[in-house]
């Protein structure tokens, strides 16, 4: 794993959320988008070489909205950047990690994605992430 790529933070309402963390780090997001298949909105915020994505539920039954009404907003998952998100998955499998989903998903941000579930890992939801090939841009 190469670095801390993004904290993912649960929010309530991403413009009350967008406008909190613009005022603690003295800029704005840099992108909104929507990922569908996880039925979340989600900004980022550049912070040094490492990144916050906010999350807002778009769907009453959004892993988001279930997450804030368990838990409250707040830290949500912490995503690690890696070069072969593949070859990390099997090894994660074979360290004994439970994994969310089978094969990597398209996630935000020109990612592949692949969560590895709390209960394998003391509670913190991780997320692994490699950039998509051909995305065109990318590298902070
Ligand atoms: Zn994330």
């Amino acid at each position: 794993m190469n670095k801390v790529e993004h904290i993912g933070i649960a929010v309530e309402t991403l413009e009350a959320a967008n406008a909190l963390y613009t005022r603690l780090l003295g800029v704005g997001p840099y992108k909104t988008e929507e990922v569908a298949t996880e039925k979340v909105i989600t900004s980022f915020f550049r912070v040094g070489d490492t990144k916050v994505e906010l999350l807002e539920a778009s769907d009453p039954q959004s892993p988001i909205a279930r997450f804030i009404q368990k838990k409250g907003p707040g830290i949500h998952h912490i995503a690690f950047e890696v070069a072969d998100i593949r070859a990390e998955m099997q090894r994660l499998r074979q360290e004994g990690f439970e994994l969310l989903n089978e094969e990597p998903k398209p996630g935000a941000d020109n990612k592949l994605v692949c969560f590895v579930h709390p209960k394998s890992a003391g509670g913190v939801l991780l997320e692994l992430c490699q950039s998509m090939p051909n995305s065109g841009k990318r590298k902070v």
